[in-house]
């Protein structure tokens, strides 16, 4: 590995570091992309900046209760390390696991926690990133410069949720809390909550609390679609039984997942009436037939325009025929003292309000970044296969999958990655900018996902951030994990979409 070196800036005491690689953020994909950087390329010197305490990401910001996975972790765990607990896990599980990836790979001296990126700058004359960042327990400001910077930092804010412009929330006497930044503090016992919004969050956050509180009330403005199953893999069980090792078990048991989810995929875009039967046909099987399906668990969209959401055993359901959970389909008109004013008229009363209304989309961990002095508006550029973007040099970003596990799409970007600095290396050039060929200079530009395919509320409502998509592979992000695993390996880096220098 090369050696770090440390540089006195030229103008004033600051030092600075320079790093071949920096990964930004320390979640599931800043780990798994170190993990395969130091695998694949064990000569290349890199950093992980992480904002937060620790490594986790997503499972380490939502500390709400029940807090745990939606897809299941042999496909949202790492390619690399096995999964040997139930598929859907806890976020302590899933920091867990990634702590011993870290512990596992040496990978623990890489990453400087509690520093937040502030600024990163390309210069074409030196061909690196400086990227200007602060220690979030001293404010001191530290300076890096890199080669290539890896963006690994998510999608939303971290230190704030969305939440609705609702009137008159001042006047309500209780408490309102969102998921995203869930109070120590809060006690549930004997107090009758209100969950507004009905997406995983909701899903996860209401069976984990309906046997402390009073009562718990979901309130949807619109009804989701859930997929029910055990929280289990009967084959995992099998294989386990057989003694096979748990590599394998993983192994097989991935494809097995990922095949199904692929005929799955397929299945809502050839005969979307008959999933949705079925889906919604499991929730009457438990709610019985006196229960509103109807109103509150038919989705006017087609399925998987948006995410849904994994109930294991069926615990959201369970709690709601209960009696200890339930269900409100209706507006909200305003906040009162007592709870909420529905715009049909009926009011919901609740000591303790809980948003489960979203994130604010964040595509660059709000980090200002320029080139050679000239800011960069993500809006102007067009992304190469989502992951890099025309005149933006030097820079890949992990952005998952919505239909499949988040990570899937890390270990491909990351074996892209490695290969392209490999590649740059050979050819001994100091800078690649993914550029339109000129066969695609007429090409139409579309927004970055296209709405009649998947529409969740936090991409439409900040769409106008994003890169611009083509109507050619190269220039999208084609959400198929299926035909992008076959492809990115094939990707050629002399095509003429690579400007090196
Ligand atoms: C509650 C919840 C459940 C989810 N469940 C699933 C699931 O089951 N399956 C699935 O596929 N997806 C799921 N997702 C989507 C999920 O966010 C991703 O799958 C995944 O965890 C994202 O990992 P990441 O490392 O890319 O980003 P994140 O987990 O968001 O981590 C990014 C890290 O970068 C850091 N960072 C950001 N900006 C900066 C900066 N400027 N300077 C320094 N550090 C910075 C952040 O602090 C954070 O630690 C879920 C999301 C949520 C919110």
């Amino acid at each position: 590995m090369n050696v770090m070196t440390a540089v006195r800036a030229a103008s004033d005491t600051t030092t600075v570091e320079h790093f071949d690689v920096l990964i930004v953020g320390a979640g599931i994909s800043g780990i798994g992309s170190a993990y395969q950087l130091i695998k694949q390329l064990p000569d290349r010197s890199f950093v992980i900046l992480e904002s937060q305490d620790s490594f986790g990401g997503t499972w380490l910001t939502h500390r709400y209760p029940g807090i745990r996975s939606d897809s299941d972790l042999h496909t949202f765990g790492y390619s690399f390390k096995p999964w040997i607990g139930p598929p859907i896990a806890t976020a302590d599980e899933i920091k867990s696991y990634m702590g011993d990836v870290i512990a596992e790979n040496g990978l623990a001296g890489h990453i400087r926690y509690r520093h937040r990126i502030e600024r990163a700058s390309w210069s074409s004359e030196t061909n690196l990133w400086t990227i200007e960042a602060v220690r979030t327990d001293s404010q001191e400001p530290v300076t890096f410069t890199a080669n290539f910077l890896w963006m690994c930092q998510g999608y939303y804010r971290h230190s704030e949720g969305y939440t609705p412009d609702w009137k008159d929330v001042d006047k309500f006497k209780g408490r309102i809390v969102h998921p995203q930044l869930w109070p120590g503090d809060i006690e549930l016992k004997d107090k009758a909550v209100l969950v507004i919004g009905s997406g995983a969050t909701a899903a996860t956050l209401i069976p984990s609390i309906a046997d402390t509180c009073a009562h718990v009330t979901m309130l949807q403005r619109s009804p989701t679609y859930f997929r029910i199953g055990r929280n289990a893999i009967e084959l995992a069980e099998t294989l386990r039984q057989l003694q096979v090792k748990e590599e394998w078990v993983h192994e097989i048991v991935r494809r097995k997942i990922l095949f199904e989810q692929d005929a799955f995929t397929k299945r809502c875009l050839a005969e979307p009436e008959q999933v949705k039967k079925e889906l919604i046909g499991q929730i009457s099987a438990i709610l019985g037939p006196d229960y509103d399906v109807a109103t509150h668990f038919t989705p006017t969209y087609r399925p998987w325009r948006q995410r849904i959401a994994f109930v294991p055993d069926a615990d959201l359901f369970e709690g709601i025929k209960s009696g200890k959970a339930s269900v409100v389909t209706d507006e909200i008109d305003r906040f009162t003292e007592k709870g909420v004013l529905l715009k049909s008229g009926r009011e919901l009363a609740a000591d303790i309000i809980v948003t489960a209304t979203g994130f604010n989309l964040c595509m660059l961990g709000d980090i200002a970044l320029d080139i050679d002095g000239k800011p960069l508006d993500f809006a102007d550029t067009v992304t190469y296969r989502g992951m890099m973007f025309t005149g933006v040099p030097n820079m890949a970003w992990v952005f998952g999958y919505f239909r499949a596990s988040w990570t899937l799409r890390t270990d491909l970007v990351a074996d892209f990655v490695c290969r392209l600095l490999t590649h740059m290396k050979t050819k001994g050039v100091q800078k690649v900018v993914p550029t339109l060929r000129p066969e695609d200079h007429n090409m139409p530009l579309l927004s970055w996902i296209d709405p009649d395919n998947f529409n969740p509320g936090y991409m439409m409502r900040n769409m106008h951030l994003l890169p611009k998509r083509g109507d050619k592979p190269d220039w999208q992000h084609s959400q198929d994990y299926w035909t992008e695993k076959d492809e990115f390996p094939k990707i050629d880096l002399d095509d003429a979409a690579f400007v090196y220098g």
